[in-house]
């Protein structure tokens, strides 16, 4: 199949699609650990690399790697390595192009295990990071060095949805021979393409989007073939963060709904954040695709949706907030996100419990903020659990 005459949709059902001889209809689940060889001389060929075949499920697996094609399809870039999680994803990605005196950019924005890596993790390797405001492309451009390897970034970033301008900052980048990687995982490869924009490495969470349905933890980091073979391959096979065959064919099935619940999810979602947006006990809304967004443009600009999540600020405090949580009927009190059920998060308690106080307050995130995944229940009765909380 050429992946240029196909339709999203079409790649999506039937992308990497390799039947075994009994020709299933379904993609076949194997889970085995390895595989058997003809002969001794069959075994040396494919080891070599001389003649194509699968090895050991820690390298490939036939039920990984359709996965991995269909992924790549959908987010454009030209391979995939699928993980065991979007953490072994983020950390992969960055820890396989590293090494002890290199530098890191990173955006001070981040999911709160990413910026346990980045500030805690990588220092103690001998890799020296830089935090700047992911909006101020000068902070991004001052703070290069000699030594500069990576960029590193999510956009929109969670919980506040703040946006970073992806091509702008791929650019200052490319000029300086840095590669970025970029944290795709709150828009989904659905909303945006950040290899159409210069990116040269993304990282997914099978977990969120791609499951959307609360079962599996997963993850892929997606990069060109030479990154893959030259770089990701030789550190991954032998570190072995791989994802279990079972995970990869779970995130396969749900590659081919993946884009209609997202753009379903995602027009609520509009929908509800313009209600809340009017709602006289709501200090303020952060959603992308809100006309009153800091970053609308921007956000029309790289993605085609504004996304499944929002954020807002309560009136009032932790209590305030608390009391809202503990009313809703319909929406679960969890921490997931992009799943099929609505989700209220407190993000000050729950994902970003690990930071400092200071370095939470400095994001914006206070006891009053409150975050919402939003699900694919009908609209109306979200709105109405909101209301009869919010009363
Ligand atoms: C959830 C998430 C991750 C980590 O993914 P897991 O599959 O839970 O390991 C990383 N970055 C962002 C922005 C996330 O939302």
């Amino acid at each position: 199949m050429k992946k240029t005459k196909l339709g999203t949709n079409t790649n999506l059902i039937r992308g990497g699609l390799n039947r075994s001889q009994f020709n299933e209809t379904s993609e076949a689940l194997f889970l085995t650990s390895g595989f058997v060889y003809d002969s001794a001389e069959q075994a040396e060929a494919i080891f070599k690399g001389s003649k194509k075949g699968f090895q050991y499920t820690r390298y490939s697996n036939p039920t990984v790697e359709t996965f991995e094609k269909r992924l790549a399809l959908l987010d454009g870039s030209e391979d995939c390595f699928a993980t065991a999680s979007g953490m072994a994803a983020v950390f992969f990605s960055l820890m396989c192009q590293l090494r002890a005196g290199d530098h890191l950019v990173s955006s001070a924005a981040l999911f709160g295990s990413c910026k346990e890596i980045v500030k805690n993790i990588l220092p103690r390797y001998g890799i020296e990071v830089t935090f700047v405001d992911g909006k101020n492309l000068n902070e991004w451009k001052k703070a290069i060095k000699k030594n500069t390897k990576i960029f590193f970034f999510e956009t929109p970033s969670n919980p506040l949805l703040e946006l970073v301008d992806i091509k702008a900052v791929c650019n200052i980048a490319k000029k300086h021979r840095i590669k970025t990687v970029v944290d795709n995982i709150f828009a989904s490869p659905v909303l945006q393409k950040p290899v159409s924009l210069g990116a040269d490495i993304i990282v997914y969470s099978g977990t969120k989007h791609i499951d959307g349905q609360g079962r599996v933890l997963g993850g892929a980091i997606l990069s060109s073939k030479k990154f893959k073979e030259n770089v990701l391959k030789p550190f991954l096979r032998h570190t072995g963060p791989s994802i279990s065959p079972f995970n990869a064919w779970v995130l396969l099935k749900g590659l081919e709904t993946v884009k209609i619940r997202v753009e379903a999810q995602s027009n609520a979602a509009l929908e509800i954040a313009e209600f809340l947006n009017k709602h006289s006990k709501i200090e303020k809304v952060f959603y992308p695709f809100l006309k009153n967004f800091s970053q609308y443009s921007l956000a029309r600009k790289q993605q085609t949706l504004g996304g499944t999540i929002l954020s807002f600020k309560i009136q009032g405090k932790k209590k305030e907030a608390f009391k809202f949580i503990n009313k809703l009927r319909i929406f679960d009190i969890s921490n997931n996100l992009g799943d099929t059920k609505s989700i209220v998060t407190h993000p000050t308690t729950t994902t970003h419990r690990v930071l400092s106080e200071k370095d939470r307050l400095s994001l914006g995130i206070t006891e009053n903020l409150i975050r919402l995944s939003i699900g694919l229940e009908t609209v109306s009765d979200l709105k109405k659990d909101i209301t009869a909380a919010l009363k």
